[in-house]
């Protein structure tokens, strides 16, 4: 099989400047770059587009290639590429400033901490007018004995050699290419542009240490029941320097034995007698600021709901309060002395009302009825 044209292989005319041949070299290297293109045959064109550039690139090369084709390289026995020496590895490292660099090499950089999640239960007028409280977490936090700088404390912290305090290290390779320049994170001080010999005898130069920590909470008035409050930089330690990250608490309302909630409504259920419903009163019912009057009008039917304005929730943000709603419940009573009876049968006929008859069952006054 007859072996492509260089100038096929990188898509550029014979004529090409050694800016175009360059271009267009970079451009395709960026798309079969294996590291990124994961299709059947990107990793052979890959390395076919880089013989092609290895030769099309170095202007004598070019020169010997123009004359006599791909003759010109098959002296050494080869097969051509492979007789640069040119090694698949070392093009990752010339890669990397096409591509800012992947890999391993990610993890030297600082890196945030992670956020952290804790459960708060607080109680039903905790979350309607807020509270302040201290949680116990176990987090990661700065050293306290190296102040995160990971060398034990009077022992020194020297500029690095390697990379003189930049924390990268450029590399410029000669290569049958031409001359390549690639910058990457320094390998003696993981880019931290310092470095040191004794490490810290607490967190043993890791610059942090697992901790329970104890975290001010400040919960607003008017949160509810599943909503979560972001504390940023309270979560774990940032690594080499990194920012920490964010501790969310989610808070949990414990359920009330009076009170539900709606929004930023109370509701509350109040069970009153049928005389009270039917006369009216004024009675005392709970709030969550403790007891005020509200007056029962005459003729109140079981179910009717009454409203204390501002007696509810305060808003989450903003000003004002919901409402308290007051559901009427009329009890029907139960146990009836005689004489009370007797009072109702007598309350029934003053209305022009037929009152049942204690001796006969339902069926039977329901045949009356219809009689
Ligand atoms: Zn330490
Ligand atoms: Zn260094």
């Amino acid at each position: 099989m007859a072996k492509e044209d260089y100038y096929d292989i990188l898509g550029v005319p014979r004529g090409a400047t050694d800016e175009e041949i360059k271009k267009a070299y970079r451009k395709l290297a960026r798309k079969y770059h294996p590291d990124v293109n994961k299709e059947p045959g990107a990793e052979e064109r890959f390395k076919q587009i880089n013989e092609a550039y290895s030769v099309l690139g170095d202007p004598e090369k070019r020169a010997q290639y123009d004359n006599f084709g791909h003759a010109a390289f098959e002296d050494a026995g080869q097969g051509g590429f492979g007789g640069f020496g040119f090694g698949f590895e070392d093009l990752g490292d010339i890669f990397s400033e096409f591509f800012g660099g992947f890999g391993p090499r990610q993890s030297h950089r600082p890196q945030r901490g992670a956020d952290l999640r804790y459960e708060l239960t607080i109680s039903f007028e905790e979350a309607a007018f807020g509270t302040e409280t201290e949680i116990t977490i176990p987090r990661t936090e700065v050293c306290e004995h190296c102040g995160g700088n990971r060398a034990e404390p009077g022992t020194p912290i020297v500029t690095c050699p390697e990379c003189r305090g930049t924390g990268q290290v450029t590399y410029t390779q000669a290569t049958p290419f031409g001359h390549f320049t690639s910058t990457r994170t320094c390998g003696r001080c993981l880019g931290e542009g310092r470095t040191f010999d004794t490490p810290c005898s607490v967190c043993y130069g890791s610059g942090t240490q697992r901790k329970m920590s104890r975290v001010k909470v400040k919960v607003p008035p008017g949160i509810n029941d599943g909503q979560s409050l972001r504390l940023a930089g309270k979560g774990e330690a940032g690594v080499r320097g990194g920012p920490p990250g964010d501790l969310f608490v989610v808070i949990r309302v414990k359920p009330h034995e009076l009170f539900k909630r709606q929004g930023q409504n109370v509701i509350l259920e109040v069970p009153i007698s049928f005389v009270q419903a039917a006369l009216g009163d004024e009675i005392e019912v709970p709030t969550l600021e403790g007891p005020v009057k509200m007056r029962i009008p005459e003729g109140t039917q079981s179910g009717r709901v009454l409203r204390l304005r501002g007696k509810g929730i305060p808003h989450l943000r903003g000003a004002g309060r919901g409402d308290q709603l007051v559901e009427i419940r009329v009890v029907t009573p139960t146990k009836l002395t005689a004489k009370q009876k007797q009072l109702l049968r007598e309350f029934a006929k003053a209305g022009g009302e037929n009152p049942p008859d204690e001796n006969k069952g339902f069926f039977e006054r329901m045949k009356d009825a219809l009689r």
